[in-house]
């Protein structure tokens, strides 16, 4: 069961080094021929309008776009959260280039400036009952969810910031931050 994670931008370094240490051996995603080769994709936080024009001129955006969610699954993590969005509010002027697969509508820098990273704990019972650390940084909100699509967790205020749609799975947090692989491993078995 290979896995990639996209390594154009962004803190593609530490979700490796998270599967690493879970024993998984992943596979940098830079080339149409690195992702020929996996079966899951991670797309990392970062800047989604850079990973996005990257995605465009290293001619992987359209063949993300085709497998997510058939014969890959895609994880999207804050930056990757917005690109996988079919509805992004708030984009960079102009518009950015978006893979667009999952029944979301997201807003790009949803918590302002005064809040724009914090941290916090949220409950996801789908990875157990104890609390998982979840830390935003200039993060996203699920403004709505399609019908295929379910939040898996919600701040206090109600806010969606994990979400699920089959083998689509959107955080607005970074797990990868953490020390804590449990959405790691849900992710492996999508
Ligand atoms: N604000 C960034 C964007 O719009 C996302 C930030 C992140 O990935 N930590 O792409």
């Amino acid at each position: 069961m290979t896995v990639g994670v996209l390594a154009l931008q962004g803190d593609f370094r530490e979700h490796v080094a998270v599967l690493r240490h879970m024993g998984v051996s992943p596979i940098e995603v830079r080339l149409p021929q690195h992702l020929a080769q996996v079966e899951r994709l991670i797309i990392p936080g970062g800047e989604s309008t850079t990973i996005g024009r990257l995605l465009v001129r290293y001619h992987l955006l359209d063949p993300i776009r085709t497998r997510a969610g058939k014969d890959l699954a895609v994880w999207g993590t804050c930056a990757g959260a917005i690109l996988i969005a079919r509805e992004v509010l708030d984009q960079k002027v102009g518009g950015q280039p978006l893979i667009g697969v999952m029944d979301m509508q997201v807003r790009r820098n949803a918590f302002g400036s005064q809040l724009d990273s914090f941290e916090t704990e949220l409950a996801m019972s789908i990875v157990g009952e104890t609390p998982l650390p979840g830390v935003f940084i200039r993060a996203p909100q699920i403004v709505a969810l399609g019908s295929g699509a379910t939040a898996l967790s919600r701040l206090p205020n109600g806010g969606i910031v994990a979400a699920q749609q089959g083998r689509l799975l959107a955080t607005t947090f970074h797990p990868e931050l953490t020390g804590d692989d449990r959405v790691h491993r849900l992710f492996m078995e999508l």
